[in-house]
């Protein structure tokens, strides 16, 4: 068994499409949906943990980037940099899953990635340029 924590992104002409249900019906995968929502380009953004047989969430993926659907691990693409982030807290009114939070002892804005869902909108609010998204 696999379980994958994943963002998937898909192009406006696929957001009213039955893609999850294509995944469990067909692929017999199970899934949580841990975020669902438009894009401010009108994407789809949905991040997804998927489980399901190694082979079965395989051809899943497959299927998936087949209907030109892009797949990223959860995370792995959005990091701080410690060096020029100053505190200013303009990324935690933006994040829509606490990622990014202030720790009220030390007033410093804590990055745990483990809750990032990559949506970037703190990449775009961060005034010295601080988060940033790896190609
Ligand atoms: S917006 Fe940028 S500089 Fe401000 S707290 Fe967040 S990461 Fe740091
Ligand atoms: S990309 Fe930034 S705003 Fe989005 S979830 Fe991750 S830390 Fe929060």
């Amino acid at each position: 068994m696999v379980s994958k924590r994943i963002v998937l992104t898909f192009p406006h002409k696929l957001v009213d499409k039955p893609i999850v249900y294509k995944l469990v019906k067909d692929f017999n995968l199970v899934f949580n949906i841990l975020q669902a929502r438009i894009t401010p380009k009108e994407e789809g953004l949905l991040v997804l943990e998927l489980t399901g047989k190694k082979e079965d969430y395989a051809d899943g993926i497959k299927y998936l980037t087949g209907l030109g659907v892009n797949i990223q691990p959860l995370s792995q693409d959005v990091t701080r940099d410690d060096l020029r982030c100053t505190h200013c807290g303009a990324c935690v009114t933006v994040c829509p899953t606490e990622a990014l939070y202030v720790d009220k002892k030390t007033m410093k804005v804590i990055f745990d990635n483990e809750k990032c869902i990559a949506c970037e909108l703190c990449v775009r609010a961060c005034p010295p340029r601080a988060m940033k998204v790896k190609f």
